[in-house]
């Protein structure tokens, strides 16, 4: 038998509805690349808001249409994901930082027909736009002259795109399992995978972050997210933070400028704030050299990559900032776990407290997790054991973007392996140990170590190349190559370096480059990078 409760779709049209009409007069404070501060009301955003719903409808857009947008953190991003998603269209954004084969691979695979993009990034897309033909015009998010010398076709300013448009728009009924949002990742092997959102994921996700135990979200808070709205939806916080109506304060291009995030919390009240640990080190960095202290900042959202225990006691020794560390994915719109305290932990000492933080958390309700062995047998959680690390649940990724079976391709079972390997403690408290996935994660980038090693194994000197990531103060992890050399070649660390110049990424160029004798192999000829890892676990950059 049915319950008899009303059959009212999830859907993130209803957020702006919801906070349109309780929040109205709550900010959103937005360094852009052409303003130092923009500030307006969550009313003048919804406003814009939909006026580009009806623009992107005049545009010819079908229902489930992508609309990519490759921008930093500001309103016009904002806005542009709730205008593109609550329309029944879906929002792909693009990391601008990828280099250029990527991007050109990302926007063709999704078959984008409009892309959105900051001002900045006009030589970008001008130098590939020849490879992604099919895409039907651009709109720069900037200001009427925005567009003035790009050499771009069909090309309008969103602020002309949207000037004559009303401000009222009838949000379409979709189904809450309607795609929404779309994002990359390059966290595995070979091409980027799309990950796609729906309604339903992303609502149920935003509930959950909210919620004490995991962001601890309010009305009364300011937000400040530092991680990009390219980076998993910025990890669910414009559906969180609007949910609630709480103040949000965007860096816009000035991410990564100390001084710049330093003055925003300051000056704009931030309570809480979310970001990878690199961008963390350069706040804190600042702080130190001018002897400043965050006054208002609580708690700082901490994930991505794992989160350094002198950074934790820096937050909470020099600022009385709590460190909350979160593991996640672009496949789980992304939260998995949140750190936070549980009943009968009030008498720990405060370094037992610091031990927990350099945890990932605990898992939220919505996300099961599973640890198992390389016979998937299922291991307990001792603290001690440690495996293959497997999630399962409503906002956990099914199937990449036609890709089809292949989310699933691990386990066979409905559950979608991590990549990562962890042991959880009796409590629940779930750390990561490894990870199975060939990648390095760099400054909360990936960096495929194998496209690296391919690219090195086109020197003639080079017989064997493998990459492993070494640990950074700055970057969490930075890639070094190991080399086994053809017999009698005389090939140096130089030589290496000045091949692969060009053909790689500049920021994905190893750190350093070792010669050894052999590279260890698994049984099946691959190379063995846990073996090498732990080879080089002490190595110093
Ligand atoms: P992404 O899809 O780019 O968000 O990357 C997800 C991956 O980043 C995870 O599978 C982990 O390997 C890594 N990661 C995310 N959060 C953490 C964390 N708190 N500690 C360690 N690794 C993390």
């Amino acid at each position: 038998m049915h319950g008899l409760m009303m059959d009212t779709p999830l859907l993130i049209s209803s957020i702006v509805e919801h906070a349109d009409i309780n929040f109205h007069d709550r900010e959103i404070v937005s360094v852009t690349a052409d303003e130092s501060l923009h500030r307006y009301t969550y009313k003048e955003c919804f406003q814009r808001v939909r006026k580009l719903a009806n623009a992107l409808e005049k545009l010819g857009l079908s229902e489930g249409d992508r609309v990519a947008t490759m921008a930093w953190n500001d309103y016009r991003h904002l806005e542009s994901y709730y205008a593109i998603g609550g329309a029944g269209y879906v929002c792909h954004t693009i990391n601008p930082r990828l280099f250029p084969e990527q991007i050109i691979f990302m926007i063709n695979h999704a078959e984008d027909k409009w892309l959105m993009i900051d001002p900045m990034f006009i030589p970008l897309i001008e130098k590939i736009a020849s490879q992604i033909s099919d895409v039907k015009g651009f709109i720069v998010m900037g200001d009427e002259g925005s567009t003035k010398d790009t050499t771009l076709k069909n090309v309008i300013s969103y602020e002309a795109l949207i000037k004559d448009e009303s401000d009222q728009f009838e949000w379409p009924l979709l189904d809450e399992r309607a795609a929404m949002g779309l994002c990359y990742t390059s966290g595995t092997t070979g091409d980027p995978k799309g990950v796609l959102y729906n309604h339903r994921a992303t609502i149920l996700h935003a509930y959950a972050l909210i919620a004490p135990d995991a962001m601890n979200l309010s009305n009364r808070d300011c937000v400040l997210p530092v991680v990009p709205l390219f980076h998993v939806n910025s990890w669910g916080s414009p559906y969180g933070a609007m949910m609630v109506g709480a103040k949000i304060v965007y860096p816009g291009p000035k991410m990564a400028d100390g001084e710049t995030l330093y003055n925003l919390m300051e000056e704009e009240k931030v309570t809480v704030s979310l970001g990878v640990p690199t961008v963390w080190l350069v706040l804190l960095q600042y702080a130190a050299k001018n002897n400043l202290k965050l006054n208002n900042l609580q708690r700082t959202i901490i994930g991505g990559a794992a989160v350094p225990e002198s950074m934790i006691r820096d937050f909470h020794d020099n600022h009385d900032v709590f460190v909350q560390q979160a593991w996640g994915m672009t496949e789980m719109t992304p939260l998995g776990t949140v750190m936070s305290m549980k009943h009968g932990m009030e008498d720990l000492t405060h370094d037992e407290i610091i031990a927990l933080q350099t945890k990932q958390g605990r898992g939220m309700f919505g996300v099961e997790m599973r640890i198992v062995d390389d016979n998937q047998a299922i291991l307990p959680w001792d603290g001690v054991a440690f495996g293959a690390l497997q999630v399962r649940g409503p906002w956990v990724c099914s199937d990449y973007y036609r890709l089809d079976g292949s989310a699933d391709a691990h386990t066979g079972d409905g559950w979608f392996d991590t990549g990562d390997v962890a042991k959880i403690d009796p409590e629940g408290y779930m750390q990561i140990t490894d990870r199975t996935k060939d990648v390095i994660k760099s400054g909360g980038e990936w960096i495929s170590s194998i496209e690296i090693e391919n690219t090195a194994m086109g020197h003639p000197g080079v017989a064997e190349a493998a990459v492993i990531g070494v640990a950074h103060e700055k970057w969490t992890e930075r890639p070094i190559l190991i080399v086994v050399k053809v017999k009698d070649a005389s090939v140096d660390k130089q030589d290496i370096l000045s091949f692969l110049e060009g053909k790689i990424a500049k920021w994905w160029m190893p750190d350093d480059v070792i010669f050894i004798e052999e590279i260890p192999h698994t049984a099946t000829g691959k190379i063995k990078k846990t073996a090498l890892r732990e080879q080089f676990i002490d190595f110093k950059l």
